[in-house]
């Protein structure tokens, strides 16, 4: 803790909050097993991403022939929107499905959760990568089918089941799984911004954080410092160990249960801020989230010690800390609109200060400058 604790009143009640997915499974080979998970509700229906479809489909053939459960798969056409929502509906009614199951990216997960949502039907999210936080979260984001964002969604509930398989994760792009310790890396960061605002966090319209919360968001930082670069040896070696399924729980649990039971602060509000400009749209929400760590270190003048840990942490394991790694020009009309962007979004504001367009562009040029030191360049 580093700052004085004041409250911005934004909160008229003392109720707090905690919320979660219903269960949590992680392990190699679990995948194989989801006959076990959906059996119990009745006929499943699996959403694959396409680029995964023959690998995860011939699995589920093999894992449905040796049981007596039933699912029909579909591989998913590359965007959540609502005509894939309803093509999708209609298949599964026709099948009589009785869960859903989403298994890939973002936007397969998401659509999903959509799916199950308007048809009342319980839902498994089974991620292909540990890149963001998602999974255990009931927002969906929403676009049209050219893929212009549209806002995103509240589901009634959280997933019935997140299912991770890390025989799978262990074989995702090493980018997803760098870009996913960002976002983790972030939480903590974010959780102690809003308990010293005490700001709302993602339960229902907003409540406050619970210790639980608080405690979850530490472990997810805790745990990137000890098994962080570890966990990427063994990704980079295609095995997995102890460290490697901490991380893999960092990243998608603890970060995700951590950010909606205690919220986001000024890294989410800096990625945000930055997609206003078409050149960072390549790069991942992790990525993004990676600078906005560096930007919300300098605006809260975090104390040395932990700037320098973080540092040379992301630096290490090859998270952006620069604009030129997020492909942006350090120029004053580019740094402006990031900030004028962030400024106006609700995030930063959820940090225990004051924040003006000035002071976060202020940040980000001092962040970049403090990049560049601990690239050496
Ligand atoms: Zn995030």
């Amino acid at each position: 803790m580093h700052y004085e604790v004041y409250s911005k009143d934004m909160l008229s009640s003392t109720t707090r909050a905690f919320g979660s997915p219903l269960r949590y499974v992680q392990g190699q080979g679990e995948f194989g097993r989801l006959p076990l998970y959906t059996a119990p509700y009745g006929n499943a229906c699996v959403i694959i991403d396409g680029f995964l479809y023959q690998d995860l489909n011939a699995r589920l053939e093999k894992a449905y022939a040796e049981s007596d459960a039933k699912f029909v798969s579909i591989s998913f056409n590359g965007e959540c929107c609502e005509e894939e929502v309803e093509r999708i509906g209609k298949i599964a009614r026709e099948n009589g499905a009785a869960v859903i199951v989403g298994a890939g990216g973002g936007k397969t997960m998401d659509t999903a959760k959509i799916c199950a949502d308007e048809m009342g039907l319980p839902v498994i999210i089974a991620p292909s990568s540990a890149s963001t936080d998602a999974p255990v979260s009931e927002i969906a984001v929403v676009y049209k089918p050219d893929g212009e964002y549209i806002g995103s969604r509240k589901m009634k509930k959280n997933a019935d089941l997140v299912l991770v398989d890390t025989e799978i994760i262990v074989k995702a792009p090493r980018r997803l799984f760098v870009a996913g310790m960002g976002d983790a890396l972030a939480t903590w960061l974010e959780a102690q911004a809003c308990e010293c605002s005490d700001s709302p966090n993602y339960i229902g319209s907003g409540m406050r954080r619970c210790k639980a919360g608080m405690a979850i968001a530490k472990a997810s930082w805790d745990i990137l410092f000890e098994d962080g670069e570890k966990a990427l040896m063994a990704l980079d070696s295609g095995v997995v160990t102890e460290a490697f399924e901490n991380v893999v729980e960092a990243n998608t649990l603890l970060s995700g249960l951590g950010f909606l039971n205690t919220g986001l602060a000024t890294a989410h509000g800096i990625h945000s801020g930055l997609t206003v400009l078409p050149e960072t749209h390549k790069y991942l929400h992790g990525e993004k989230v990676a600078f906005g760590i560096v930007c919300q270190m300098v605006l809260e003048n975090t104390p040395a010690e932990t700037v320098d840990k973080v540092m040379r942490f992301m630096v290490a394991i090859g998270l952006p800390v620069t604009l030129a790694d997020l492909g942006v020009a350090a120029e004053h009309d580019k740094v402006l609109a990031i900030a004028e962007k962030t400024a106006n979004g609700p995030l930063i504001h959820q940090e225990p200060f004051a924040v003006t367009t000035e002071r976060v562009y202020g940040a980000i040029i001092a962040a970049d400058a403090l990049g560049r030191k601990y690239k050496g360049l």
